[in-house]
């Protein structure tokens, strides 16, 4: 995938349920200044106001990466020309209107308007999981794959697909919720009202809520229970769109490892039976816990180089 490589470096914001990141990327993917922190929660009493306090933590943080960034770049630097924005979905074509699942804060909140606002910069937003497979096949383990999907298991679980080269957008520019496939048709209830979702059965939520205990402490059964379900998303995923590979990235994910991945390979060979299908594989993420930033900033290296705002 070709990133517009018109010159000066991006600001980059991952926006969690769990956790905010920033950082400014250059059009080559160095990540300068990354901060973090916790996503602010908000009660549902507070919500109102919990919006505006989830957008200024976010404006702050990545205006303190900024400052930091601007301190030891140096004068003369090229400073950031666009914003580029992962934030969990769904959400209205562009990020005008963002309803993100997992944070009950914004429901149809003005995410693009608001941080254009707040930095006077191009701002360009997609889901989180999208930029995630355009940082994967920029810079990651798709590279030179043109048929790829790359998922996130985390606090949610998503994902976003590449096919002949392109990132299938979808007619609301929502393509790619595979943590809405349904792989346990009597499972549990999803945040979505379905049930038996793959994100109700492998997120971070559903593990800790039905073991009591955050998803990090989960037992090896449910580790590979969690990489079988994976699988099966997958298989279905790659017997539809004829994909070669499936990138793995998130917390969950990342922190099963192994036997996630094992038992998720076993269960893709398992249920892709067709010969197109035979030699499909699901791999760890190529870019670790840089992906989201890197993914935020593919977005806007993208978008502001090809003009397609
Ligand atoms: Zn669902």
């Amino acid at each position: 995938m070709v990133l517009g490589m018109r010159s000066g470096p991006v600001l980059a914001i991952d926006i969690g349920g769990t956790k905010l990141a920033a950082a400014v990327v250059d059009a080559d993917g160095t990540c300068h200044a990354r901060r973090r922190r916790a996503t602010p929660v908000a009660t549902p009493a507070s919500v109102g106001d919990g919006a505006r306090e989830l957008l200024d933590a976010v404006v702050d943080l990545a205006v303190r990466s900024r400052r930091e960034w601007e301190r030891s770049a140096g004068a003369g630097s090229t400073p950031p020309v666009a914003v580029g924005v992962g934030c969990g979905g769904p959400m209205t074509a562009g990020g005008e209107l963002v309803s993100p699942l997992n944070i009950a804060a914004w429901r149809e909140f003005p995410l693009r308007r608001a941080l254009q606002e707040a930095f006077g910069l191009p701002v360009f937003v997609d889901n989180d999981a999208k930029a995630l497979a355009r940082a994967e096949g920029w810079l990651g383990a798709a590279r030179h794959e043109r048929n790829y999907l790359a998922m996130v298991v985390s606090t949610g679980v998503g994902a976003g697909i590449v096919v002949d080269g392109r990132l299938l957008d979808g007619a609301t520019g929502n393509a790619g919720h595979l943590g809405h496939v349904i792989v346990e048709p009597d499972g549990r209830r999803c945040a979505c009202g379905a049930q038996g979702c793959l994100e109700a059965e492998t997120s971070g939520t559903a593990i800790a809520a039905m073991t009591g205990r955050p998803a990090a402490m989960a037992p090896l059964e449910l580790r590979v229970r969690a990489g079988r379900l994976v699988g099966r998303a997958v298989a279905s995923a790659v017997s539809l769109l004829d994909l070669r590979l499936a990138t793995v990235g998130g917390s969950v994910a990342l922190g099963f490892g192994a036997p996630l991945f094992a038992a998720a390979n076993a269960e893709l060979a398992e249920r892709s039976r067709l010969s197109f299908a035979a030699g499909a594989r699901i791999v760890p993420v190529g870019l670790g816990d840089q992906a989201p930033l890197l993914g935020a900033a593919a977005v806007a290296l993208h978008r502001h180089g090809t003009d397609e705002a």
